[in-house]
């Protein structure tokens, strides 16, 4: 069992207990809809982006049989291109 104890410390180092300590139960279960949402700022949507198309050229590397056999493939070349392009 955990407890939790609610307080607040001022400038001057006085703290006062706003909720007394107390047991608590640790959650077993994660609820998703507590998270923050995804940054929607144009450097973390840019980097969104060179993920996925980091993901999309591993992918097709893992299945396609030119890829696979180490042999030139212009897919994999098209798709190398826009993930470095979306890191820049
Ligand atoms: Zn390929």
């Amino acid at each position: 069992m955990m407890t939790i104890k609610v307080y607040e410390v001022n400038r001057s180092g006085m703290v006062r207990v706003l909720r007394a300590e107390a047991p608590v139960a640790p959650a077993t279960t994660v609820d998703p809809s507590a998270a923050f949402p995804d940054c929607q700022c144009p450097k973390c949507s840019a980097e969104d982006q060179a993920d996925t198309a980091y993901r999309v050229l591993l992918s097709h590397t893992t299945y396609c049989p030119a890829c696979l056999a180490g042999a030139p493939c212009v897919t994999k070349d098209a798709l190398g291109r826009t993930w470095r392009r979306g890191r820049s």
